[in-house]
């Protein structure tokens, strides 16, 4: 297929070159980002990928379907940004990648959490300094902490298994339990006691409308004084404003955030010389106590390359069939 492969990364490039060799689309890599002023682009391809910063709401997609565009072919997981209801109506069908590595995303999880707790990013500069000073940088023993795991799918899993192997008690709440993950040993509990009980909550659930802003000012309240929050699932889940306020308070101890509601307009790009405007994200990169990364938690060399394989995949059995297995059959 003709594949117009938009917000393409370098990074990204060498893995779809070397796996198409394999497959031999024809793709057209394209360093816009899919907009509505950009959506022209496709034309003359039969298939567009999109990665979570791409916009793929319903003036896009029509857009897209007036052009002859017969599959979308997203190179992630979530597909929280693709509106599918204007694709089903438009007859344009959509193919993600449902698991790529979910250890890289996990362990990602984990890597903020050592970092916040044992301070690791000071103590580079400082001793790169020549300060050799202790002061500040005091952390805790994980072993016998109690860890929260929001959602216990693929990622959740691989989470909860590694913080069991800190010596952690794990708890977790999942609408739809998982009989694997207590056999692990993991105590499902309501969200609320999750919250309640846990030093560390890590969320792993994706961002749907019962999920927005499952992170608010009322479920900050109810985790525990000086509790340390990671997300690395999507930005939507948390509320910024309220973290902001519960981090102002000293309520939530540190915070580890690799998404952010309104990232597509920051992250992915180099603005080291402009002026950041969106205040929120100013503001939480303000904190001592909070992490920040730019959705990198995926960035692995196995998840990159299993993306690309999964995706061209798709496309593949697309075009030979006119179905996939990692079609998004609706909600
Ligand atoms: P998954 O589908 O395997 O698991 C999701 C789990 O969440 C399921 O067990 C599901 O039952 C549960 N869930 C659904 N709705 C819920 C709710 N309302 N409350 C609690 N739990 C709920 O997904 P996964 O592969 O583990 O990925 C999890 C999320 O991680 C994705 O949705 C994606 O947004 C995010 N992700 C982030 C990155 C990154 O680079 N930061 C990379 C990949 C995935």
């Amino acid at each position: 297929m003709k594949i117009a492969f938009f917000g393409a990364h370098q990074f990204e490039r060498e893995f779809f070159d070397r796996y198409n060799a394999r497959k031999g689309h024809e793709i057209t890599f394209l360093e816009e980002h899919l907009r509505p002023e950009t959506a022209v682009l496709a034309a003359g391809h039969d298939c567009v990928c999109v990665f979570v910063n791409d916009t793929v709401d319903a003036t896009v997609l029509g857009l897209l379907a007036e052009q002859g565009i017969q599959l979308i072919a997203a190179r992630s997981a979530g597909f929280n940004h693709i509106d599918l209801d204007a694709a089903k109506r438009l007859g344009i069908p959509v193919v993600r990648v449902p698991a790529y590595s979910p250890f890289a995303v996990a362990e990602h999880a984990v890597a903020l959490i050592l970092t916040l707790n044992r301070k690791t990013h000071r103590a580079f500069n400082r001793v790169r300094d020549g300060n050799f000073s202790l002061d500040g940088l005091l952390g805790f023993d994980l072993h016998g902490k109690t860890v929260g795991v929001i959602g216990t799918g693929k990622i959740g899993q691989v989470f909860a298994k590694i913080m069991i192997g800190f010596g952690c008690e794990v708890l977790a709440y999942d609408i739809a339990p998982n009989y694997s993950v207590r056999e692990m040993g993991v105590q499902y509990q309501p969200l609320g006691d999750v919250l309640r009980k846990s030093d560390i909550v890590s969320l792993h659930c994706p961002l749907v409308t019962a999920t927005h802003h499952l992170i608010n000012g009322d479920s900050l309240a109810r985790m525990k004084p000086g509790a340390m929050l990671i997300n690395t699932s999507r930005g939507g889940l948390v509320d910024a404003k309220a973290l902001i306020d519960a981090l102002k308070s000293g309520h939530i101890g540190a915070v580890g955030l690799d998404v952010y509601e309104e990232e597509a307009d920051l992250f992915f790009e180099d603005l080291s010389g402009q002026v950041i405007e969106d205040d929120v994200f100013a503001r939480l990169l303000s904190f001592p106590n909070v992490l920040i990364t730019g959705h990198q938690a995926f960035f692995t060399k196995e998840a990159l390359q299993g993306i690309a394989m999964t995706t061209l995949d798709n496309v593949s059995e697309f075009e030979a069939t006119g179905d996939s297995k990692n079609k998004i059959r609706g909600r």
